[in-house]
C-alpha cells in the first residue's frame, strides 16, 4: 500500500495521513516535516531551504527530489507509506515516479483533497505554524491552484486519481479515504 495524499495547505490531508499511520501503521512520510527538521538541526541543506518555507514558495524540485530519493532508497523503506505534500508538482512526480520503478514498487492511489481558499484561510487562522499568516497562506493556496492541474492529470491518466470532500468532519473524512484505499488495493 503506496498512498500520495494531494491537497493544499490546512485541507486537513496531513492530519489524515496521521491517522493512517496510528490506525493501520500506513507509515507517515512528509516533505514539509523533513525540510522543517532539516532547518530546525540547521544543516546546510537545511539553510539553503529555509527562505522558501518562509515565504511559503515551493523548494526547488531538485532539491526535493534528492531528500525523497534518499529516503526512498533506504534499505528500511516501509512497505506501506502514504507521502503528504510530495510529489506537488509534474517534474516531482516524474522523478518518484523513476525512484519508485527501481525498488519495483506501484503505487496504490492518490488521493486530492477538495476544499475552497475561503475554508482554508478560515481553518489556518487558528494554526500556530510560522508560515500561516494569510498572507503566506494565500501565496501558498496560489501555488497550490498553479501547479496542482498538471499534477493530478499527471495521475488521472495513470488511472491513479480519486477525489474526497474535505470540508466534513474529520472522522468522515478518514472513513471516506479508508475505504478508497480498501477498494483500491483490491484492485
Ligand atoms: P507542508 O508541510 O507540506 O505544508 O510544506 C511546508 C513547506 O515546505 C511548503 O510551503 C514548501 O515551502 C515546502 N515543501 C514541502 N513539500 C514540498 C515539495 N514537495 N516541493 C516543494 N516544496 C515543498
Amino acid at each position: 500500500m503506496r498512498v500520495v495524499f494531494i491537497g493544499p495547505p490546512g485541507s486537513g490531508k496531513g492530519t489524515q495521513a496521521r491517522k493512517l499511520e496510528e490506525r493501520l501503521g500506513i507509515v507517515y512520510i512528509g516533505t514539509g516535516d523533513m525540510l522543517r527538521e532539516e532547518t530546525r538541526q540547521r544543516t546546510e541543506l537545511g539553510q539553503r531551504v529555509e527562505p522558501y518555507l518562509t515565504r511559503g514558495d515551493l523548494v526547488p524540485d531538485s532539491l526535493v527530489n534528492d531528500i525523497v530519493a534518499e529516503r526512498l532508497r533506504r534499505p528500511d523503506l516501509p512497505h506501506r507509506f502514504v507521502m503528504d505534500g510530495y510529489p506537488r508538482t509534474v517534474s516531482q512526480a516524474r522523478s518518484f515516479d523513476a525512484v519508485l520503478h527501481e525498488r519495483k514498487l506501484e503505487l496504490t492511489a492518490v488521493i486530492n483533497f477538495l476544499i475552497d481558499e475561503e475554508e482554508v484561510v478560515r481553518r489556518l487562522s487558528g494554526r500556530q505554524r510560522a508560515d500561516d499568516s494569510e498572507q503566506t497562506v494565500r501565496q501558498r493556496m496560489q501555488i497550490f491552484r498553479d501547479t496542482s492541474r498538471e499534477l493530478l492529470e499527471h495521475y488521472r491518466q495513470k488511472r491513479l486519481l480519486y477525489e474526497v470532500n474535505a470540508v466534513d468532519s474529520e472522522e468522515n473524512v478518514y472513513q471516506t479515504v479508508a475505504k478508497i484505499l480498501q477498494s483500491a488495493a483490491g484492485k
